[in-house]
This record gives structure tokens, C-alpha cells and sequence, in this order.
């Protein structure tokens, strides 16, 4: 599978899939690095609209970012490209994923416990 297919800054999707997904779940999001308390919930959540993190810019399968990328939750910088969680949020919206990985659509959870696997999101 070609990796443009899998660029972050043209999907945005796992951004905009569950609202109950992107979290605080560390001290370290909790603290100064982590995202802006306006942008938080009292019990610990990305503020979003509807499904939508309010830190996504863009449009989900054009060009997107995350607004407070280097202070993004460690949920956010667990899904990473291909991962489980990743693709089911690209089936949901549409977008290309490998065909041998798109029967993994029960692995996203709200709680963030997914089959996420360490690593780089977003670059
Ligand atoms: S991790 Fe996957 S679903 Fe999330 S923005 Fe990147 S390519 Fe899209
Ligand atoms: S904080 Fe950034 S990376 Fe995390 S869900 Fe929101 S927009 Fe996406």
C-alpha cells in the first residue's frame, strides 16, 4: 500500500470518529505539555463538536492538522498510521485502507484501550 495513501495531514479522520475517544490519560497530558485547559473538559476530554476534536483543522480526507500537535494526548500519538484503531477510522470516513485490514472495526474503543500500537501520528 503506498504510504501517501496513509498521510495524516490528508485524513484527519481517527480525529473525527469518536468523541469520546480523545482523552487525557497521562500526567504528562494532564500537565503544561499537554493540551490547553480550554480545550479540555472537566472529566478530561477533548472538547469536540459532535464526533470532531475541536484541535482538527481542516477537512477529514483533505488537508487536516492538529492545531496543538506537539501537545496532543498520548491517545492521539498512539494511533498510529495503520494501526488498528487508524484504520477503522479511515473505513468509517471512506477513505483507502489495506483491504487485508478492514474487518478490525470492533478494535476502536471510547476508552482509548484499542489495539493502538506506540509510535509517530502526524509526523
Ligand atoms: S492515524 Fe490514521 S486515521 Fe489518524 S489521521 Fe493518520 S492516517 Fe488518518
Ligand atoms: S488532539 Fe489533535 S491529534 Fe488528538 S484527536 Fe484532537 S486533533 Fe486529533
Amino acid at each position: 500500500m503506498p504510504s501517501d495513501l496513509f498521510d495524516c495531514n490528508r485524513c484527519g479522520a481517527c480525529c473525527s470518529y469518536l468523541a469520546d475517544w480523545p482523552q487525557l490519560t497521562t500526567a504528562r497530558d494532564r500537565g503544561p505539555d499537554g493540551p490547553p485547559a480550554h480545550m479540555v473538559t472537566e472529566d478530561g476530554y477533548m472538547h469536540c463538536h459532535g464526533d470532531r476534536c475541536s484541535a482538527l483543522v481542516g477537512e477529514v480526507g483533505g488537508r487536516t492538522g492538529c492545531s496543538i500537535y506537539e501537545r496532543r494526548p498520548q491517545v492521539c500519538r498512539d494511533c498510529t498510521i495503520e494501526s488498528p484503531s487508524c484504520l477503522v477510522a479511515r473505513r468509517a470516513f471512506g477513505l483507502v485502507v489495506p483491504e487485508q485490514r478492514s474487518s478490525l472495526d470492533d478494535l476502536f474503543t471510547p476508552d482509548g484501550s484499542s489495539g493502538s500500537s506506540a509510535g509517530n501520528r502526524r509526523g
